[in-house]
């Protein structure tokens, strides 16, 4: 591969009036060294989507530009969180870069694994994952909740690499492939996985947010996964079934149980008919929205209109 390609940084802002320069400070460095050891091409940028913030992010944005073109901003409309101003970045600079890594504004991540990534990137990796080696600076709070995030991701069959959020290189082609699936919630930790082609991990120390604070509270982080959970599993509904099923195994466990103990006449007149058909119309309700719910969960999926498969290469002459 000729040396030489155009990176974009991809970094969502939603109000880091506070980070934001000195961000902008550190990436431009990072980027300068990456030019002077020739490993990227001129035209590469530093990419921030103002997530319609509230202070003066977008002013900063402006400003940083009006300095240095290698700063170019995006502007939503309104604040529509993380995934879809990460994904509004991605797919501007598709067209115009041949990789992408996007990060936090809030240099959480290392940006010295930028050089790493990028070499993945020249040795044929489609997909480079930045993967934290150690939570340290994470409350325990932060830690305990993470952890039981992917155990639970995990649990309902959802693939994601573990420890990785959304630090991560994307090539053209991978870009390509994601701009493919078009469902509304998105939770691109699952999605990069499903478009295959080669990738890589690369692991690096998480930092403490330096300045502002985490724009993700508890309440976010649990509808985070909620999002992740149900649009990627119908798992829950399975669930439904499994429980309809074995109430109703229950049922003639007690149907059995309640004869016994009717034929050795020790029940109330009504008790054995009674305690019987409450467990067997249970678990037989239960087993049947389990069934539709399995219909539903179809329809769920196909509505997705997800690409059935994503051509890597064809032979030709
Ligand atoms: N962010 C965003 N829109 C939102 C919330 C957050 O674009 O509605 C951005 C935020 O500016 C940051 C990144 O998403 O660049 C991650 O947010 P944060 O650092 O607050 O999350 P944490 O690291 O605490 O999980
Ligand atoms: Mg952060």
């Amino acid at each position: 591969m000729d040396k030489k390609q155009i990176l974009y940084l991809v970094i969502p802002c939603y109000n880091e009036e506070e980070v934001l320069p000195e961000t902008a400070r550190q990436l431009l460095l990072k980027m300068n060294s990456m030019f002077e050891r020739e490993m990227i091409a001129g035209e590469s940028k530093i990419m921030f989507v103002n997530d319609g913030s509230r202070d003066r992010t977008w002013e900063i944005i402006e400003e940083l530009h009006r300095q240095n073109p290698i700063y170019t901003g995006v502007k939503l409309s309104r604040n529509k969180g993380h995934q879809n101003a990460l994904l509004a970045g991605l797919m501007t600079a598709k067209g115009r870069a041949d990789m992408v890594i996007s990060l936090d504004a809030d240099l959480q991540d290392d940006v010295n694994v930028i050089d790493r990534m990028v070499e993945c990137y020249y040795q044929g990796y489609d997909v480079v994952y930045g993967v934290r080696s150690a939570r340290k600076t994470d409350t325990f709070f932060k830690k305990f909740t993470a952890q039981s995030f992917y155990k639970l991701m995990k649990a309902m069959g959802v693939d994601i690499v573990y420890n990785h959020a959304d630090y991560r290189l994307m090539s053209r082609r991978a870009l390509e492939g994601l701009s493919k699936f078009r469902e509304v919630n998105l939770f691109l930790r699952g999605i990069v996985p499903l478009i295959g082609y080669r990738s890589t991990e690369v692991a690096y120390e998480r930092h403490e947010r330096f300045a502002g604070e985490s724009k993700y509270p508890l309440k976010k982080m649990l509808s985070f996964a909620t999002d992740g959970i149900t649009s990627f599993s119908i798992k829950p509904i399975r669930m439904i079934t499994v429980a309809g099923f074995l109430i109703f195994v229950m049922s003639l466990a007690i149907l059995i149980y309640s004869l016994v103990v009717h034929s050795m006449g020790r029940t109330v007149w009504g008790w054995t008919s009674t305690i019987v058909s409450i467990w067997a119309i249970g678990g037989l309700q239960l087993l049947a929205i389990g069934v539709v719910g399995e219909y539903i969960g179809k329809i769920y999926m196909e509505t997705k209109d997800r690409p059935k498969y994503i051509i890597e290469k064809i032979l030709e002459e």
